[in-house]
């Protein structure tokens, strides 16, 4: 049968899209109130609805009156009987397929979320919409390909028997990614072997090759996070010359021992003498500025998510690129995705997310940060009756409040607050569109990795021991997510208080840095170890008397006296700057932390 012409598809393929997204923020109560009674009537048995004294009812008035709103650690106890064998309906009726290892971490081991088959339509449907988004503002994509580089990590299985692994792993391991039909918007360089491959040496090196010698066709490129997109320049920057001398002779160096990832790439490179040459003469420059465009000519936008924390990435990312569009497109967690920035081209701090009503039922938790109730910087807690009820709808949020997410899923969370802090910045048609504010707790970040406050004291507390023996304690402590370094690392300030006469050798602060290593979560130490996304560890001793420098600081800057305390974590440039200016020594962590997937406790259950 002759086929209709593409474009003519796409062009209805993206109008149905639009339409799609027209519709559902248009009804957007309507919708969510569907869903929320559809969640409920597919989920009558389960065992944590009836627990709470919900027995069919669909409504949200029911459903609001008798379900808690709640964090991980307390449906842990639940999770914990699923991921051991528990097959009952205990939070979701449907099977659970497996469980998304979120970057948030519980007792120092990543969240288990659990998930259900069908999920994978409603994450595949959220990315079906990027694209047409995107071609409103950059039209002729579907000419190109994307450079995208996509990594799949490493997953373990419960004493139970389910899978645990991250939701991008989870993804392209699916049939949705896997076997997806031909569409110019999901014309990638980097064949599926090299996706799927989990050497991550391999697959970086095999997907920057692929990336090369398909240069010109290239339109945009990209990777889910900042860091990552950055870990590969510089990877590309160590390996260079392997990677030109291949596409030169149109063969793969030996390091490359996948048999299915030699085979797809050898389906794509040729020998290209002028295309060796032309990489040679960009990547011996001394300047790396501007190196995307320079190799990638044609590429329209970097598709990197630059909000939240990463934005601490924007400057190496416009150095890199010469200014090229950051595109900030989705918002999505192991939880549920969430919504899409319907405005890609704006600049990175005026993006805002619009949440796509049919993902899950929204509400919303007012974040006033004076009233301390809901302060972001403190440790979530149990919410009073009243603080239940004044959780709002989506489309009853308000223009420039901040509120705090709490969803209930597909598969099986019911009001679950998800941590992240959100302000509104505007409306498509009656869905609200959200800057994304910050983490809840959150002070260390460098790759997917989340530490937090109380974490981090206890990695102190550990490590400080190191120094007993010397008469010697921490007397002022703060940190510091250094991401000059590729990849980036955590520095801890150290003031010291010594007491005792002997000097302390380096090897007592390179334990205490390993130490802390060793002390803090499982993303951290995996960040570490596996995908080396995280650099050690270091710690910085400065002079005595300078937290007394850095509390006159902010004082000068109108902090009130009585009410200062040492940050924990420090962001701002020119604190920054005085600290460093104040450091008398440096030591790094000498080794790599332990890390094994999987959670702790399952080792020897296996
Ligand atoms: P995970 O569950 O490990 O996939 O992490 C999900 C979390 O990553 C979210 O709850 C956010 O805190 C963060 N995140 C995801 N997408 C974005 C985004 N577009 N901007 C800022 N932070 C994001």
């Amino acid at each position: 049968m002759p086929e209709a012409p593409r474009d003519y598809n796409l062009f209805e393929q993206n109008k149905k899209v639009l339409e799609f997204i027209e519709d559902v923020t248009a009804n957007a109560d309507q919708v969510q109130k569907s869903v929320l009674s559809e969640i409920l009537a597919n989920n009558v048995n389960v065992e944590y609805l009836k627990r709470h004294g919900l027995h069919g009812q669909t409504d949200r008035e029911t459903f609001k009156k008798l379900l808690p709103v709640i964090t991980y650690e307390d449906i842990q106890p639940d999770i914990n009987r699923i991921a051991n064998g528990d097959t009952s309906p205990i939070l979701c009726s449907k099977p659970i397929s497996e469980f998304l290892t979120s970057s948030g971490t519980s007792g120092g081991e990543r969240k288990l979320m659990p998930t259900i088959e069908e999920e994978l339509g409603r994450r595949s449907l959220l990315y079906s919409l990027l694209m047409p988004v995107m071609s409103q503002f950059v039209p002729g994509l579907e000419k190109g390909k994307g450079m995208y580089l996509m990594f799949i990590k490493s997953e373990a299985k419960t004493p139970g028997g389910i899978v645990a692994r991250p939701v991008l792993t989870s993804y392209y391991k699916s049939s949705y990614f896997k076997d997806r039909p031909y569409d110019p918007y999901t014309n990638y360089t980097s064949p599926n072997e090299t996706v799927l491959c989990p050497d991550s040496y391999q697959s970086m090196y095999s997907q920057l090759l692929c990336g090369l010698c398909q240069n010109k066709e290239v339109f945009r490129v990209g990777a889910v996070f900042a860091s990552g997109f950055i870990r590969a320049i510089r990877f590309l920057e160590k390996h260079w010359s392997l990677l030109c001398n291949d596409i030169r002779t149109g063969t793969i160096n030996n390091q490359i021992t996948d048999t299915s990832v030699r085979e797809a790439v050898m389906k794509i490179l040729k020998p290209d003498p002028k295309l060796a040459d032309v990489i040679q003469t960009e990547c011996s420059k001394s300047s790396w500025q501007g190196i995307i465009t320079r190799l990638w000519p044609n590429t329209k936008y970097v598709d990197v998510i630059v909000t939240g924390t990463m934005s601490q990435y924007i400057p190496t990312l416009d150095y890199y690129s010469n200014g090229l569009p950051l595109v900030c497109t989705m918002y999505a967690s192991s939880e549920c995705y969430f919504g899409v920035n319907l405005n890609p081209l704006c600049k990175p701090s005026e993006v805002s997310y619009t949440l796509i009503p049919t993902m899950c039922y929204f509400e919303f938790l007012p974040v006033n940060r004076s009233n301390g109730v809901s302060d972001p910087l403190h440790t979530p807690r149990s919410l009073n009756e009243k603080e239940q009820q004044e959780l709002v709808e989506l489309v009853d949020v308000k223009l420039g409040q901040e509120y705090e997410l709490v969803v209930t899923t597909y598969a099986g969370l019911y009001r679950y607050r998800v941590g992240d802090v959100l302000r509104v910045a505007g409306f498509k048609n009656k869905a609200p569109q959200f800057n994304f504010v910050c983490r809840k707790n959150v002070v260390l970040s460098i790759d997917s990795d989340k530490t937090d406050e109380v974490e981090l004291q206890n990695a102190m507390k550990n490590a400080a021991t190191h120094l007993v023996p010397f008469d010697a304690s921490v007397s002022e402590y703060t940190s510091y997510a250094d991401t000059t370094t590729i990849p980036g690392h955590y520095v801890l300030y150290w003031e010291l208080s010594l007491k005792g006469s002997t000097p302390i050798p380096p090897c007592v602060f390179e334990d205490c840095c390993l130490t802390l290593e060793e002390s803090l979560n499982s993303v951290y130490r995996q960040g570490r170890v596996s995908d080396k996304s995280i650099g050690p560890l270091e710690i910085k001793i400065v002079e005595q008397g300078t937290f007394d420098k850095l509390m006159d600081y902010a004082i000068s800057l109108g902090a009130s006296i009585n009410q200062y305390k040492t940050p924990r974590c420090v962001k701002f440039a020119p604190v920054v700057e005085l600290l460093n200016s104040r450091v008398v020594e440096k030591y790094f962590s000498p080794k790599c932390p332990k890390w094994v997937p999987g959670h702790k406790q399952w080792i020897n259950q296996n």
